[in-house]
């Protein structure tokens, strides 16, 4: 069993798209004990930190640190969410394996998030594709294209938005780009039709689904995107997360779960659950006031588990 499916890439963003979205700051140190249980139970693509500066997101204030720690894991993609320029050149300093930008397709959640219009980000985008060009070629740059199924600003983002937007950030020169559900909104139906969409206009440099549970479709729209052909999916340990300028966005996918749903069905993830679900721990040493979540976690794994666990390693 296993053998016949596809693997997938389980990409934790936990300490960038979570810690952002707490106001605690975790510790330096707690922060590096986190990745290092990430890497532990076999995650290989952790989005580490933002570059962004301390004043607007505190939380991000040692971003160099992390990366630089990160990177003493081999095989390990490094990777780190950078909103223009500035926060590029500082992220390939620091010496990332993988940017990614996020472009808004709300008009209204793309100035209240970095304060640009959507034609200004995909310039952005431009100059750091060819800020990776000039200078750190082989750093990987990936657009995620954020409120791609809805926003709690403007309400309905036209499909037609998003394919767009996604043409224009590949002609920019990214290497990927994914979809977002930075507000929660998206259900399995649209979530199979728009990475269809975009697929059929920018073909294999489709890239993550990044989805939030905010109403509990989160598991639910990584299997549609699956069925789709996606096999990179973002998430957070015990479910941390959300975004400070989408009100009302809550957490995450949480990665126990969806790393519980791709094993159960015999898809390989290359993640030990039960190694994972320590890491929890590290986790919650680093910010004991915050909630975690997660329906694994409080079940347990079902009798049999493990045995079965064996059959398809
Ligand atoms: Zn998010």
């Amino acid at each position: 069993m296993g053998k016949d499916f596809p693997a997938v890439v389980i990409s934790e963003v936990g300490p960038r798209d979570g810690l952002q979205a707490v106001s605690a700051i975790m510790p330096t140190a707690a922060k590096l004990r986190w990745i290092d249980a990430l890497v532990a139970s076999g995650i290989r693509e952790i989005e580490v930190a933002s570059f962004v500066p301390a004043r607007i997101l505190p939380q991000m204030a040692d971003a160099h640190v992390v990366v630089r720690h990160a990177l003493t894991h081999p095989g390990v993609t490094v990777m780190a969410l950078v909103p223009n320029s500035r926060g590029a050149t500082a992220a390939l300093e620091a010496g990332v394996h993988k940017i990614t930008i996020p472009v808004s397709a709300s008009a209204a959640h793309s100035m209240a998030n970095v304060r640009k219009t959507r034609e200004e980000m995909v310039e952005e985008v431009r100059s750091i594709v060819q800020l990776c060009r000039d200078f750190h070629l082989g750093v990987k740059v990936e657009a995620g294209i954020s409120t791609a199924f809805g926003c709690t600003l403007q309400g309905n983002v036209p499909e037609s938005d998003v394919v767009s937007l996604a043409e224009q950030v590949v002609a920019a020169g990214v290497d990927e780009c994914g979809l977002s559900d930075t507000t929660g909104m998206a259900n399995p139906a649209q979530v199979r039709r728009l990475f269809n969409l975009v697929r059929t206009s920018i073909g294999d440099k489709t890239g993550a689904a990044h989805m939030h549970n905010t109403r509990g479709l989160g598991l639910a729209n990584c299997l549609a995107a699956y069925d789709v052909g996606v096999r990179t999916f973002d998430s957070s340990l015990g479910g941390l997360g959300g975004c400070p300028y989408a009100p009302g966005a809550s957490g995450n996918v949480v990665t126990e779960d969806l790393v519980f749903m791709f094993e159960s069905m015999g898809i390989s993830t290359g993640i030990d659950i039960a190694v994972l679900i320590e890491a929890r721990k590290a986790l919650q040493d680093g910010l004991p006031n915050e909630p975690l979540y997660g329906m694994t976690l409080e079940a347990g794994l079902p009798k049999g588990w493990l045995s079965n666990r064996g059959q398809h390693d």
